[in-house]
């Protein structure tokens, strides 16, 4: 049974790796932005909640990530495995998905750390051109990565969770290493 946490700062390549990966496994690949980006798209409450924060690289409050998680990992096709892209992306997420995990028993799970220097994720997320990826809004995103998300890395390496993989290498070498280090 695979349960995968992706963690990295954005442009570290995590949705192109949780992708291939959830698909080469035949598990869910759960990215919150994706959903948020597609309930925004589809103008649904929550997206109408979440567009604000989004557009300009703030987190979305806990609470609504939160709900649209807890949704998701109780469809049956999340009881094989699943692999989380975007979340946790601070404390309190963290420790909210630890009891969330605990009470569907899913637990198991290893978190995946895709290291990539700051220079290289700027250069990516400039050439990506999301709706999000404005010069502005990139540096804000980083800034929130660095003070809300990057605290996770010692909260999980406490844990004995941590896998860190370097992300600075080819899109195959680090999907190599992936399937080498989950196994
Ligand atoms: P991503 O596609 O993971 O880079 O997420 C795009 C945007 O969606 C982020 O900049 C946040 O505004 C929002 N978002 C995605 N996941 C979360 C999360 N776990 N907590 C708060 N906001 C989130």
């Amino acid at each position: 049974m695979t349960r995968l946490i992706f963690l990295g700062p954005p442009g570290a390549g995590k949705g192109t790796q949780a992708k291939n990966l959830a698909d080469g496994l035949n598990i869910p690949h759960i990215s919150t932005g994706d959903i948020l980006r597609q309930a925004m798209k589809d103008q649904t409450s929550l997206g109408i909640k979440a567009q604000s924060f989004v557009d300009k690289g703030e987190l979305v409050p806990d609470q609504l990530v939160q709900d649209l998680v807890e949704e998701r990992l109780a469809k049956p096709d999340a009881q094989s495995g699943w692999i989380l892209d975007g979340f946790p992306r601070t404390v309190s997420q963290a420790t909210f998905l630890e009891e969330l995990l605990n009470q569907l028993n899913q637990g198991g799970e290893r978190v995946v750390n895709l290291e990539v220097p700051d220079e290289i994720v700027v250069s990516r997320l400039l050439g990506r051109g999301r709706k999000d990826d404005t010069e502005d809004v990139i540096r804000r995103r980083l800034e929130v990565y660095r003070s809300s998300t990057a605290p996770l890395i010692s909260y999980y390496s406490d844990r004995h969770k941590l896998l860190s993989v370097n992300g600075n290498q080819s899109l195959e070498d680090v999907t190599k290493v992936l399937l080498l280090s989950i196994n």
